[in-house]
């Protein structure tokens, strides 16, 4: 009785999306999981390697389940899992989307810890998803991805004034993403920065501010989508400190689709 009690305080009942799913052995497989509750975890799953056994499909990457984990000394065990839904659809996607839902992975695993709420990052993934699913843009995607992420894993961007003059706006403003900050024409200094028409600050400042789910609402041309773009992938990345292989991926899928 006793065992059974303190067994059951160490299950946790939560919600996540499937990120990887890699063989260990010829039963057992490790699971990369960003959870609701417990953000991103490497967890064991005994015997879901055969498409009969009820396990799989819902620990399949890109899979969004109902997750029973238990929690052992060393390690996560996932127990029971049942899907949710599934985004799993390798078949319909290309290689700009596969590549590009990689690259998000991959930033989620290097910016979610273990063992912190992760509501934020999921449910902004999950959209992120649906958005794709639906034919959305996957520059537009990408973009408002990569900018909302940075602001709740702590880097929100500072865009609000010049940080030298206190000026709101200027024909060009000037993005400095390693120093995550923002300067004004007359205020120009050397530095590594994106350069951002009106348009594009405006449509910035909109994705650090909007509603979660109205942040890839706006509509821009594709010159400021592209300014705009670019700089959340520079501040993304000068945040990160990272060099993400499926990154180049995408970009190569892209080069080929233009
Ligand atoms: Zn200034």
């Amino acid at each position: 009785m006793r065992t059974k009690k303190r067994r059951n305080t160490m299950k946790t009942e939560t919600e996540g999306l499937i990120l990887m799913n890699r063989a260990v052995g010829d039963k057992n497989r490790l699971l990369t999981i960003l959870t609701r509750d417990c953000g991103v975890l490497g967890c064991f799953i005994r015997g879901a390697s055969r498409p009969g056994s009820s396990n799989f499909s819902a620990t399949q990457p890109l899979t969004y389940s109902r997750l029973s984990i238990f929690r052992g000394r060393n390690s996560y065990t996932v127990d029971e899992a049942k899907v949710i839904c599934t985004f799993f659809e390798p078949g319909a996607m290309d290689m700009l989307h596969l590549a590009l839902i990689q690259y998000f992975c991959e930033l989620v695993m290097k910016t979610v810890p273990e063992n912190t709420d992760a509501s934020q990052p999921l449910d902004l993934l999950l959209n992120c998803l649906h958005l794709l699913k639906k034919g959305r843009p996957p520059l537009l995607v990408k973009t408002v991805f990569e900018i909302r992420l940075a602001a709740i894993s702590g880097w929100m961007p500072h865009l609000l004034y010049c940080e030298h003059c206190g000026a709101y706006e200027d024909e060009t403003m000037y993005f400095y993403y390693q120093e995550n900050v923002l300067r004004c024409q007359k205020c120009y200094r050397e530095g590594s920065c994106c350069p951002l028409s009106k348009g594009a600050l405006t449509a910035f400042r909109y994705v650090v501010s909007a509603e979660p789910k109205k942040a890839f609402s706006f509509q821009v041309s594709e010159d400021t989508m592209r300014q705009l773009s670019e700089c959340a992938e520079r501040y993304i990345l000068a945040m990160t400190a990272t060099h993400f292989h499926t990154l180049d991926y995408y970009h190569q899928a892209a080069a080929l689709e233009s």
